[in-house]
């Protein structure tokens, strides 16, 4: 449910009314925007006499909120959310541009990519340091070597660093790390959910590989439930009968996901086609769908990298993307 207050209401008033809403046991969201607050009510509302809330001289409007998710709902918060990364804003018309390699590898490769991204543009770098990999037997992350040299790199460039966590026993090993990634595998590892709810790190939330945008969204309700309003939202491609992809990119979860969400959503266009020729024209394509940046696997060296190399595109091949991304999003605005 939500209580939409009148502007200018008296504070005294207003933090009467949200104790009385506590007594009842529910829990209360207040959203307070540059013309309404709006305080979303969590829990068991089936009791909550609405015509008496309605009838308060300070209150505008009263609605139930039928969705499930609450925190991440738009009716909660109707202004857009933006998380701050240190000077890097993401989301409410603040677009973000993370690059970087699927892996690190070595203190050179990480270093000498995270140079290059940033000075093609890109304002967060990406690099896997525990990778969540369908063979055992596969290149499985530097682990917190892997985090150190992110920690170098971020030290010689000053890019803050997104990478992904896998179990909830590694989070004393994250804890500088500035933006944590939830991978599409991981998107309904509830525990791990819960345990990120408690930090106030910023998630960079990915879709899973078969799950619905209501998954996604209840997925965030966790971490937000938690109290951790830092979540941005991910497409990055869902099974489908694709045959020459390595996924479908999904781009009509951009506009949903902003209509039924405040969270800002970006995009993955490395992991939904994994193929390099395929990323240039679908960044533009989510660019143009209105997501708030994009995520891009990046590599010195494609055809040697330990993971995702077909998908990876170069240096070079980012440093001529980026002018076209940031024209697109220049023709939208
Ligand atoms: C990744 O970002 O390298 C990754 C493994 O992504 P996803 O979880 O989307 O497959
Ligand atoms: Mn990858």
């Amino acid at each position: 449910m939500i209580v939409v207050l009148k502007s200018n209401v008296d504070a005294a008033r207003e933090n009467q009314l949200i104790d009385w809403l506590k007594n009842m046991g529910l829990g209360v969201h207040v959203s307070v925007g540059e013309y309404q607050t709006v305080l979303g009510l969590i829990g068991d509302t089936s009791k909550v006499d609405t015509d008496l809330i309605s009838s308060l001289d300070i209150v505008e409007s009263v609605k139930r909120v039928s969705e499930t998710f609450k925190c991440v709902n738009r009716k909660f918060h109707p202004e857009d959310t933006v998380v701050s990364i240190g000077d890097v804003k993401i989301g409410g018309g603040n677009f973000c541009l993370i690059a970087g390699p699927c892996s690190v590898e070595t203190e050179e490769q990480i270093i000498s990519v995270a140079k290059a991204v940033k000075a093609a543009g890109a304002s967060l770098m990406r690099g896997g340091a525990f990778k969540p990999r369908t063979s055992p037997y596969d290149f499985q992350g530097l682990k917190d070597r892997g985090l150190d040299l992110l920690r170098i790199a971020r030290k010689e460039t000053g890019l803050p660093i997104v990478t992904e966590i896998m179990s909830i026993t590694d989070l004393p090993l994250f804890e500088d790390i500035d933006v944590l990634q939830v991978g599409a595998r991981n998107m309904q590892n509830f525990d791990l959910l819960k345990e990120l709810g408690q930090t106030r790190k910023p998630i960079l939330l990915k879709r899973g590989l078969a799950n619905t945008l209501k998954e996604l969204l209840m997925s965030a309700e966790y971490i937000m439930a938690n109290g951790n309003e830092n979540v941005i939202l991910c497409e990055r491609g869902i099974r489908t009968y694709s045959d020459y992809l390595r996924n479908t990119l999904d781009l009509s979860a951009v506009p949903m996901l902003h209509e039924l969400s405040h969270l800002p959503v970006i995009v993955d266009p490395s992991h939904a086609t994994g193929i390099a020729r395929m990323v240039p024209p679908m960044a533009l394509a989510a660019t143009a769908a209105g997501a708030d940046g994009l995520i891009i696997e990046v590599h010195n060296d494609p055809m040697h990298a330990l993971c995702d190399g077909p998908q990876s595109l170069t240096p070079e091949e980012y440093a001529a993307l980026v002018p076209k991304i940031l024209s697109v999003r220049e023709a939208i605005r």
